[in-house]
């Protein structure tokens, strides 16, 4: 199979790569979403197959056990996440590049795994009080998940010189201009 490149997005939880993987995806770049297999619960609008594979902790457990995971981490204590090597394959298949919404240690595993055909990309809020505040404003966790991202947020920025880039997502326009930027460069040239 003739594979394409890898294009990873990691970043602590609310600075914001989630919404700057979503403008990628809609310009013309022949881009493959890398859905991921989650153990955790269905959030809002959230469907199987378009934002995540939602898998009981068994089934879960059992992909782990058949090594049907490129990588996988316990993100959050008690859930799951992993991209499935089935993953890659399908978008592979379609003749697309993949980008990966994933979290630091999942990000630079990939990395490790492909180093010559991978960009990663570090999002970095403009501050922890600014992260916070999307968090909050997002309102799609209850206190204590605010909590436990924001705990995790401090050692996930020490990773940050570990990526080929790291964004800085303040001016929302300004970050889509950088990000289309930097990803073209690394497709293209
Ligand atoms: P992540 O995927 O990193 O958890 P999201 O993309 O969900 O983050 O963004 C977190 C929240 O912050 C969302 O409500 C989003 O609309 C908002 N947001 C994203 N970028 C900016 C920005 N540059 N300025 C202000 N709010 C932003
Ligand atoms: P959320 O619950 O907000 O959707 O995601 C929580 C965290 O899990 C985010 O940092 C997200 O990037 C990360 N994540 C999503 N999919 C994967 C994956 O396949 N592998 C890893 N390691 N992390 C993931």
């Amino acid at each position: 199979m003739k594979t394409g490149k890898l294009i990873v997005f990691s970043a602590p939880s609310g600075s914001g790569k989630t919404t700057l993987v979503n403008y990628l995806l809609e310009q013309n770049l022949t881009l493959g979403f890398s859905v991921s297999a989650t153990s955790r619960k269905p959030r809002g609008k959230e469907e199987n197959g378009k934002d995540y594979y939602f898998l009981n902790k068994d089934t879960f457990r059992e992909k782990i056990k058949e090594n049907a995971f490129v990588e996988y981490e316990e993100v959050y204590n008690g859930s799951f996440y992993g991209t499935l090597k089935s993953e890659l394959e399908r978008i592979w298949r379609t003749g697309k590049h993949i980008l990966f919404d994933i979290d630091v240690k999942g990000g630079l595993n990939i990395k490790a795994q492909y180093p010559e055909k991978t960009f990663a990309v570090f999002v970095k809020p403009p501050s922890i009080k600014e992260l916070e505040k999307r968090l909050r404003d997002r309102g799609t966790e209850n206190e204590y998940k605010i909590q436990q991202r924001l705990n995790k947020s401090a050692a996930e920025l020490k990773f940050s010189k570990d990526f080929d880039a790291v964004l800085i997502n303040d001016d929302l326009n300004k970050a889509k201009e950088e990000v289309q930027r930097l990803v073209e460069k690394f497709l293209f040239s």
